[in-house]
């Protein structure tokens, strides 16, 4: 039977460190200030939306929250982060996804200000991680604002992944690690991420054929399709350690991951729940590039 990875216990120890770094900043006459972008009623934005409200007030980070409903047009929302930009009181911006359709997500992500873009989803960011620029932020757990101000925030969910995985101590450099997803929030980053860490990494999305033959292989299975119960059992090798990404909200309003619990924790060594796994890491995170961002700017 799996241990379990508890997200929730990882997420409170970086939540902690956030707050002393909050107290610390506001000795120094600065409150932190993260803006939250609400676009619509999406269920999982709203739920999202709440957690990290809640993880704003225990750790004293204040919130700032922008609500447009579905209708708004593209330009408000453009004024509106270029306002945020341009605000001192905000040191990072979060806008939840999916926006409208008509609207261009893309180019709202890339007017977010590289330092403010603590989700790290910019074109800016995104390159630079690629490029190896901002890999150190990988390996160093210390806010060195000198760094994150010039090579941009790391994306939170992967990111968060790979601080679960190092919690509890899993070894990832010569390990073959399976990411399901290619997604340019979670599955392609987490793959730079798993291969920057020197992992073998195999990438699968939904147009893979045998999908089981590449899961058996995995020493590292990252599942982040939004499909319920996408893996089961028979689909992992023993051993295997599993982190799940997926959030599902099934009719009866239960919340799933892509990983069928109950089998695969009985082959797995390490596996995480949903909830209480990675979300709550992800959220983290947040925090934590937010705190770097306003450290940057002392
Ligand atoms: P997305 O829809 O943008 O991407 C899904 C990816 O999964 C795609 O690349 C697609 O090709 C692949 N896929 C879909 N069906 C598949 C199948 N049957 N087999 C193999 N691959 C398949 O979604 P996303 O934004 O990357 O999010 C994925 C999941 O992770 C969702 O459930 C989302 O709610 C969750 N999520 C969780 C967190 C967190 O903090 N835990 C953060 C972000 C997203």
């Amino acid at each position: 039977m799996a241990k379990i990875m508890e997200g929730k216990r990882l997420a409170e120890e970086i939540k902690s460190n956030v707050k002393q770094k909050v107290e610390m900043l506001g000795g120094m006459g600065i409150e932190v200030g993260l803006a939250l972008m609400l676009v619509g009623d999406n269920l999982s934005s709203k739920q999202y939306l709440s957690a990290t409200l809640k993880a704003c007030k225990s750790t004293d980070i204040t919130p700032y929250e922008y609500r447009f409903p579905e209708s708004v047009s593209m330009n408000e929302l453009l004024n509106t982060v270029h306002a945020i930009n341009n605000d001192e009181r905000i040191h990072g911006l979060l806008v939840f996804f999916p926006l409208p359709r008509r609207i261009n997500s893309r180019k709202i992500v890339n007017s977010i200000l590289p330092e403010k873009d603590v989700d790290g989803l910019g074109s800016i960011p995104i390159g630079k991680f690629a490029a190896e620029e901002s890999t150190l932020q990988l390996y160093s757990k210390q806010y060195d604002p000198a760094v994150t101000q010039h090579l941009g925030f790391l994306p939170c969910t992967p990111f968060g992944v790979i601080r679960l995985l190092e919690y509890y101590n899993v070894e990832i450099k010569g390990k073959h690690a399976v990411v399901i997803g290619k997604s340019l929030a979670v599955g392609k980053p987490l793959s730079l991420m798993l291969l920057t860490k020197e992992a073998t990494v195999t990438v699968c999305h939904r147009e893979t054929k045998n999908l089981a033959d590449i899961t058996r292989q995995a020493d590292i299975l990252c599942a982040a399709a939004g499909r319920p119960n996408l893996i089961t059992g028979d689909m992992v090798k023993d051993g295997v350690v599993v982190v799940d990404i997926g959030i599902n909200v099934l009719e009866n309003s239960h919340v799933v991951g892509d990983i069928d619990f109950d089998s695969v924790s009985k082959k797995a060594s390490l596996i995480t729940p949903v909830p209480g796994g990675v979300g709550p890491v992800t959220i983290a995170m947040l925090l934590e590039n937010t705190v770097k961002s306003a450290k940057a700017r002392i």
